[in-house]
């Protein structure tokens, strides 16, 4: 077996996330299952830009209340235990609401050409408001 003790804690890069949000690395895609997973980090009112995945992704939230959004205007508000599959595909983001943090663990199965993900525009300040207005 392999112990790892620790992964590096790094800043995501400003040009796929709003505001201040920190990624550990659990598990990098790689072949034969090319399975990718990170501990995600959000500071209130920080989220993702829109985006995809090709073969969809399974989100844990462990701490706080986070927000994920589609482009149909289906908001989810979840807790820490919770748990939001986003089929693959499906245009969508994902934060901390406004007031709290939100940590989550974030699962996606890519192919050779790494995780699959699809980077879109940022979610504007008047997306996500409307989003924190809005229940389910
Ligand atoms: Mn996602």
């Amino acid at each position: 077996m392999e112990h790892i003790t620790s992964t590096p804690t790094v800043k995501t890069p400003a040009e796929r996330f709003t505001g201040d949000v920190y990624l550990n690395l659990i598990e990098a895609p790689a072949a034969p299952a090319h399975l990718a997973v990170g501990h995600v980090r959000f500071t209130p009112g920080a989220r993702t830009n829109w985006h995809s995945h090709a073969n969809g992704q399974t989100l844990h939230i462990t701490d706080g209340v986070g927000l994920v959004g589609t482009r149909e205007g289906h908001v989810v508000r979840a807790s820490a235990g919770e748990t939001i599959k986003c089929p693959p595909g499906e245009e969508h983001w994902h934060g901390a609401t406004d007031t709290t943090f939100m940590a989550h663990i974030a699962i996606v199965v890519g192919d050779s050409g790494g995780d699959g993900t699809t980077w879109l525009e940022p979610v504007t300040d008047e997306q996500y408001e409307s989003a924190l207005g809005a229940t389910s």
